[in-house]
């Protein structure tokens, strides 16, 4: 339960280090030692990052689209994040093993995946306006009313992902049910932050196709020859202040 899970107090404070060794620049710094110390030579090695965290996969299950993507998207820095503690294992021993199988091209060197529960703690691990796109693939529908609240998309929780998108950026929906995806789309829609991408733009948008093919929620789908509803929400610029 949440009590167990480990979240940074703020985005300052997160070490991605240990999620993307490829993209750590290791520096010699010099600690702000007392005076008396100093002449003992004390350093200590601080791990900064080349690179930021840009995408976030919610939910994002066996990590099917992380992977996918990850060949995509070479010099982008894309986490998946996830509930449940063993499905999470699983995709950190996926990407591990598939660094092994790949160890000169340093490929999927630029994913990672960690437990969290993002309906609580999304703001302490992105900044403002840090991510360009954010991929919300197939959603437990929880399909009776009374569970709605317990909905990844909700208004509260599409201020936050406002909050952590920068203007421009895009969220990505994409699921099997009908009345979820009607929800989806009317509460960006509701939202002052968001507009929807056209048909048009959706379709343009390669990152559309690999959420529709590459999830294994999206496979099962193809299966059971289901039906894949999806739609694309752009973060807006704030509005001027008054
Ligand atoms: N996105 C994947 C796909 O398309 O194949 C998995 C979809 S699965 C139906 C939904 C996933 O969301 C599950 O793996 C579940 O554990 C995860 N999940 C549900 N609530 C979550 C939360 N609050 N934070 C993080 N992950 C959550």
């Amino acid at each position: 339960s949440d009590h167990l899970l480990v979240y940074p107090e703020s985005p300052a404070s997160m070490d991605w280090s240990e999620y993307y060794p490829a993209f750590v620049q290791s520096q010699q710094a010099s600690a702000a030692a007392p005076s008396e110390e100093l002449s003992s030579g004390v350093t200590s090695t601080t791990n900064s990052m080349t690179k930021r965290v840009e995408v976030a996969d919610i939910g994002c299950g066996f990590g099917g689209l992380l992977v996918a993507l990850a060949p995509r998207m070479p010099d982008t820095l894309l986490v998946g994040m996830e509930i449940r503690t063993q499905v999470t294992q699983f995709v950190q021993d996926r990407i591990k093993a598939l660094r092994n199988q790949n160890p000169e091209n340093g490929e999927y060197q630029n994913i990672a995946c960690l437990r969290a529960n993002t309906m609580k703690f999304l703001p302490n691990f992105f900044d403002k306006s840090q991510l360009s796109k954010i991929f919300l693939c197939f959603p437990d529908p929880h399909f009776k009313a009374r569970k709605h609240k317990a909905r990844i998309v909700s208004t509260t929780l599409n201020s936050e992902y406002a909050y952590v998108m920068r203007p421009g950026g895009i969220v990505y929906t994409i699921t099997d049910v009908e009345d979820l995806h009607n929800w989806m789309v009317r509460h960006f829609e509701a939202h002052p932050s968001f507009e929807r991408l056209s048909k048009e733009e959706e379709t343009a948008d390669e990152c559309v196709q690999v959420m529709q093919d590459e999830t294994e929620e999206g496979k099962k789908v193809t299966r059971n020859n289901g039906n894949k509803y999806t739609a694309c929400f752009r973060r807006l610029e704030d509005p001027p202040w008054p």
